[in-house]
């Protein structure tokens, strides 16, 4: 399978952080992680754990993805904390579906649970779906690789980021 011949490994965690901002990418590919420092990411996990300790446990599939639970139709559901799926969120379970398909699982569909807002949504991965996901590879591959970040980029997004101290102080 094309993702795991690749040199480097393309986990779901680097598709997110991938699309959420390259700069981000890079520290975590190079083990500079404060994700502990995140008040978002403790919440998150809370809501997870609440929701879906009444089902099944998440399942870690080859130290690439951990999917939250996978249902008799092969459907995967995943849970958040936000409203709404941001694009690092939506590549992230669009990726997850496409991991499963090459491994044999015969679904392209996923249901993202919001259980603080009380409604779901549907994910379907599509053709340019997949266009999309090779691109990344490709980019997280020169990204990990490198031996140094791309320039720091302020966006609104960074004063909740846990990097935010690394980047702007
Ligand atoms: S603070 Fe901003 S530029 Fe730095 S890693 Fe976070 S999102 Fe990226």
């Amino acid at each position: 399978m094309e993702i795991l011949t690749n040199e480097v490994k393309i986990t779901g965690v680097k598709i997110n952080y991938f699309f959420y901002c390259k700069r981000q990418l890079w520290f975590f590919t190079h083990h500079i992680n404060m994700e502990s420092n995140s008040i978002d990411v403790e919440i998150g996990k809370e809501v997870h754990e609440e929701y879906f300790n009444r089902n099944k446990k998440e399942i870690a599939i080859d130290e690439i993805i951990a999917v939250d639970f996978v249902d008799n139709n092969g459907i995967i559901h995943e849970t958040k904390k936000g409203k709404k799926l941001d694009r690092g969120d939506k590549y992230q379970i669009l990726y997850y579906i496409y991991y499963l398909q090459n491994k044999g699982v015969k679904n392209s569909k996923a249901v993202v649970h919001f259980p603080l807002y009380n409604k779901k949504e549907e994910l379907e991965l599509q053709d340019n779906d997949i266009r999309v996901l090779k691109n990344a590879f490709k980019e997280i591959t020169e990204i990990e690789k490198s031996d140094k970040p791309i320039e720091v980029q302020k966006m609104s997004k960074c004063n909740r980021c846990s990097y935010y101290e690394l980047c702007f102080s």
